[in-house]
């Protein structure tokens, strides 16, 4: 039965309540950011529960821009990255001119590795940024006091990590710098495009407010709503144009009311798999705290004794109609970073070995019952497979 179901990567969550609300706003006649973006703001500074001021932006691209730009980072800076994330998280440090030091990551989490990101520091380096990588915390703690002994910003690329907790406390409230979160159409809680710049600093804020916008001193919506505010603006910085539309906060307001919910889904197929897999050559992804893992990603390793290496894997799973992908061919592979930094795979020993063996299974909230159960016969017959063959023979 299972062989004939398709099981694709992923399936964006979208219900009556997204749809009715972008037609509302379609209707109000108020498209570009307005109050449904303020509402998606408001909500998602609730949301944290801590003392933050959130910037509803077009991508977290833009908003890791932003945050960076807020911090004065530019020409002659260095920013500590990690190797295994997605290009993003360093393109944003060359847009302002300064350089990107990658770094390895962790063993077990596949986050930032404290002990390579301090290793990486010199007197160049202003800024670091943990990626949390598949919705797991970064060690918060020790890359904290590393930045606290160093006098280095914090910046979190916490695209895969709402709801993630660090020591039960939200992603987003640990009063680092700023935490941006993605609302692309495959992250946890969406937009189609979209990100939120949190910070718990008001100039930081109202900076990225005014480049959020082409350096304008107040927004579009206050000139238009407030008596008397006429047409009158001014430019105080070349800034950007990376404003969230009201079209888009308008599912972001409603995605935003159903994070735990859609969470408490992915967590119940997670633990599904973390159970059917526990035997298999394969490395799973780690727990982390309890209920802290936004499960954004279910990504495997494949060990050494594994009946088939990790491209043979993957074709299998295409021919049982299982949807995969990959997170990530680390940085140091990609030729602009190869070449621009003459970066060597044995300065990376951990992401490139992760990299070899590393796939990521479909894990979304809608998943059915069948498609759950397809996932888990297809992935248990492929890697216990060879192992019968070698006990019978
Ligand atoms: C998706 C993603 C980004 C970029 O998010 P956008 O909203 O598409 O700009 C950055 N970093 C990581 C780790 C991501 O997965």
């Amino acid at each position: 039965m299972s062989e004939s179901i398709k099981v694709p990567f992923f399936r964006p969550s979208i219900g009556e309540e997204e749809i009715d609300e972008v037609v509302a706003t379609l209707r109000g006649g108020w498209l570009t950011t307005g109050d449904r973006a303020r509402r998606f703001e408001e909500g998602f500074c609730a949301y944290l529960g801590g003392d933050v001021e959130a910037i509803a932006v077009n991508s977290a691209t833009a908003g890791l821009h932003l945050a960076l730009e807020a911090l004065g980072i530019g020409p002659g800076d260095q920013v500590v990255v990690p190797d295994l994330t997605f290009t993003a998280s360093a393109e944003v440090v060359r847009y302002l001119g300064a350089e990107v030091r990658l770094v390895d990551v962790d063993p077990e989490t596949l986050c930032l590795d404290p002990a390579a990101f301090e290793a990486a520091i010199n007197e160049r380096t202003k800024a670091v940024m943990p990626v949390h990588y598949g919705g797991l915390s970064c060690d918060l703690d020790r890359i904290s006091a590393i930045c606290t002994r160093h006098c280095i910003e914090i910046v979190e690329d916490a695209a895969h990590a709402l709801p993630t907790r660090w020591q039960g406390r939200l992603i987003g409230s640990h009063g680092t710098a700023a935490t941006v979160f993605s609302f692309y159409a495959n992250k946890t809680i969406t937009t189609g495009e979209g990100g939120m710049l949190v910070t718990p600093r008001r100039d930081l804020a109202e900076r990225a407010r005014i480049m959020r916008l082409h350096g304008i001193d107040r927004d579009a919506f206050d000139r238009f709503r407030k008596p008397g505010a006429g047409w009158r603006y001014d430019i105080v910085a070349p800034g950007f144009k990376y404003n969230l539309s009201d079209l888009a906060a308008a599912v972001g307001v409603r995605q935003l009311e159903k994070t735990d919910g859609l969470c408490k889904k992915r967590a119940t197929i997670a633990e599904r798999y973390l159970d059917a897999f526990a035997d298999l050559p394969a490395r799973l992804p780690v727990r982390g705290e309890q209920g802290g893992h936004s499960w954004h990603l279910f990504p495997i390793r494949l060990n050494a004794d594994a009946p088939l290496d990790r491209d043979a894997f993957i074709a299998r799973m295409t021919e049982l109609g299982i949807g995969t992908s990959m997170h990530y061919a680390p940085l140091h592979r990609m030729t602009y970073w190869k070449e621009r930094y003459d970066l060597k795979p044995e300065d990376f020993p951990v992401s490139e070995d992760a990299f070899t063996n590393l796939v990521t299974l479909p894990l979304f909230p809608d998943m059915t019952e069948a498609e759950i159960g397809a996932v888990i016969g297809a992935v248990r017959d492929t890697l216990t497979a060879g192992r019968r063959v070698a006990a019978g023979g």
